[in-house]
């Protein structure tokens, strides 16, 4: 696959149309990228184990949960989030914790790739970027501390709202999907996500990831979810 083709087919997935997405039999999306094309910043052993036992649970037991639940089965994972409401109590917290974690980390994939020297935020998400903190520098400085601010398990998210970019944080597997606004891209700052070659070491993870972000997918997004 072309980089194009890949960050066509990745735009595609992380926008979710409802067909793409649909929460019945939820499936381990593949990698966009080798377990070890993250070295030296984050190692294969952790990736392995991340997609192919964390995010694989989150995909078993959506699909466990819905199973049970066949009313509501048939909608997409991020329609359920954003109305919980909807989904039958015995299920709902199954829901949040586990579509809630597929859906992060479908995206969080697509979001990562091979460290590219220089890579930056282009075109529009540039401009953001300038306005919104001052510049490229400031921006990752503000996502590094939101990151160590989440205690315990959660995300850090970038948002594009009425043109200005805006960095939050959550718990556990949630997401600005569950308000319905759909994020720029997230990073995981569960201990699952870095525990293995930083431990206790957030901040050295936190500047770690900074290193594989895709910028170019991440400002083709931008422009997608700003149209
Ligand atoms: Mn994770």
């Amino acid at each position: 696959m072309t980089r194009r083709e890949l960050i066509h087919s990745a735009t595609a997935l992380a926008l979710l149309p409802a067909q793409k997405m649909m929460a019945a039999q939820a499936a381990l999306p593949k990698l966009p990228f080798a377990v070890d094309a993250l070295e030296p910043y984050i190692d294969a052993r952790t990736m392995e184990i991340h997609h192919g036992k964390h995010h694989q649970t989150y995909v078993d037991n959506l699909n466990k949960a819905l199973a049970t639940q066949p009313a509501v089965a048939a909608k997409p994972v991020e329609q359920l989030l954003k109305d919980l409401a909807s989904v039958p109590e015995p299920i709902r917290n199954a829901v949040r914790n586990n579509g809630g974690g597929h859906l992060n980390h479908s995206l969080f994939w697509q979001t990562l790739g091979k460290h590219s020297p220089g890579a930056a935020p282009k075109g529009k998400l540039a401009a953001a970027v300038q306005k919104s903190f001052g510049g490229q520098q400031a921006f990752e400085e503000k996502l590094r501390a939101a990151g160590l601010t989440v205690f315990g398990s959660g995300w850090v998210w970038v948002t594009a709202k009425a043109g200005a970019l805006t960095i939050e944080t959550s718990p556990n597997q949630d997401s600005p999907w569950m308000a319905g606004v759909t994020p720029l891209f997230g990073i995981d700052v569960w201990e699952h996500a870095y525990y293995l070659k930083y431990q206790n070491r957030r901040a050295d993870y936190l500047a770690a990831i900074l290193n594989v972000i895709q910028w170019d997918f991440v400002s083709q997004r931008y422009e997608e979810i700003t149209k």
